[in-house]
């Protein structure tokens, strides 16, 4: 039975391999935060686009060196149009940081080096020809690439690409993800607790680890373990959504109905069923446009599989060429046993270049999973990883 189960490496390989871009979208800038680019982005302008003071203070002639008192003949605010504003000689105007520097002036020199007295200026230092003037163009040409398709529009650079003057830009959308929550036995937690059932929880560690990728469009539906109607909303409802994450009945119970509603002529199955511990019942599957990933119910394997495999997924659909999980290496504090044979993600904790495997490793159980920072990753070609050992960590 355990040789039909694909490896940890195969089954990030084929998501990898089957996973593809969503369709570009040309957005408004507004909304394109933490997106990734589609196309190549061209300044519209130059940048500065005309000669700017870099302070507050005098713009002057540099010619002038040397005369005592320079007559002030106005100002230059930020904003204002100062090509009419001519300095003959001898003359000067007042100045502000971001402000248009007039054609006939070469230099600015900061207020701090300037005593004014009613309508003249003595200047009592002069810096270099050229001083604090910020040249026409001096960062970006106009038709000068600001951004390249792929790059993530981080707040730097979406910054910079408005400063620019882009307002619309072809990027890989948000996903569209829709998840599914099976189990006859879970409630609202708003509710008192009925014999027999617990509180539904899954649906928080899902849609929590899909936000940290970025705020998805994300829809839950809730299903009781009821086959007819469960297959009617999978071909009805679901169609809309880029991914669609079932979270339980993927196992062999008798109630566990996802894989009858996922064997279904319209979706391709890619694998079913991983060697490691937890979320060896893990399904990953296409239709048309659409992935599905079913993820075992209990709570720590449906997160694990979150991080390792789903949340990748949805990176590579929003066009991150680094879509994997980051992943660190530590050495173990502790010599840890398997046994099983499969692969392992272990609750744990970083310290410094160590890391300590928490207790309650159970995949029922939440409680170290909410203590950890990182899951260890034993590939379980061994039966002991020993102290010191320097193994591959997944960071949360
Ligand atoms: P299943 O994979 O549906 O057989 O569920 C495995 C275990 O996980 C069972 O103990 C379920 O009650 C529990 N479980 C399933 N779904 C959820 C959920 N959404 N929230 C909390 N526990 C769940
Ligand atoms: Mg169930």
């Amino acid at each position: 039975m355990e040789a039909d189960l694909i490896t940890v490496e195969e089954a990030l390989s084929r998501i990898g391999q089957n996973v593809s871009l969503l369709a570009p979208k040309l957005m408004s800038i507004d909304d394109a935060s933490g997106l990734v680019l589609a196309e190549d982005l061209r300044s519209k302008i130059n940048m500065p686009p005309f000669r700017q003071s870099a302070m507050d203070g005098y713009a002057v002639r540099f010619e002038d060196k040397g005369v005592e008192y320079l007559e002030l003949i106005g100002e230059v605010a930020a904003g204002v149009d100062a090509s009419s504003t001519q300095l003959k000689q001898g003359q000067a105007v007042r100045i502000f940081t971001g402000a248009m520097v007039p054609d006939s002036a070469d230099t600015v020199i900061r207020q701090e080096d300037v005593v004014q007295l009613n309508s003249r200026i003595k200047i009592d230092i002069w810096p270099k020809r050229g001083a604090n003037i910020r040249p026409e163009a001096e960062q970006t040409s106009k038709g000068e690439i600001i951004a390249k398709s792929g790059d993530v529009l981080n707040p730097a650079r979406l910054s910079y690409v408005a400063g620019m003057g882009v307002s619309k830009l072809w990027c890989y959308p948000k996903a569209n993800i829709a998840v599914v929550i099976t189990g006859s036995e879970l409630q609202k937690n708003t509710e008192d607790l009925r014999p027999g059932c617990i509180y539904e929880s899954n649906s928080y560690a899902i849609i929590g680890s899909v936000k940290n990728i970025d705020n998805q469009y994300l829809k839950v539906f809730y299903l009781n373990d009821e086959l007819k109607y469960s297959i009617e909303v999978f071909k009805t409802q679901l169609d809309e959504y880029d991914c669609v994450i079932f979270s339980g009945g993927i196992s062999v119970g008798d109630y566990d109905f996802v894989a009858q509603i996922l064997d279904d002529k319209s979706v391709e199955k890619v694998f079913y069923k991983v060697k490691q511990k937890p979320g060896k019942p893990l399904f990953f599957g296409k239709r048309d446009q659409q992935y599905i990933f079913a993820l075992p119910g209990n709570p720590a394997a449906a997160l694990t599989c979150m991080y390792v495999y789903v949340n990748p997924a949805i990176r590579k659909m929003m066009g991150w060429s680094e879509f994997y999980t980051d992943t660190i290496n530590l050495s173990l504090k502790e010599t840890i046993e398997l046994n099983g044979g499969r692969s392992q993600f272990l609750k744990a904790k970083q310290d410094g270049g160590s890391v300590d495997v928490l207790e309650y490793q159970s995949s029922a159980m939440l409680k170290s999973f909410a203590e950890a920072d990182c899951l260890v990753y034993l590939n379980g070609e061994k039966a002991c990883y020993q102290k010191g050992e320097i193994v591959k960590c997944y960071k949360l």
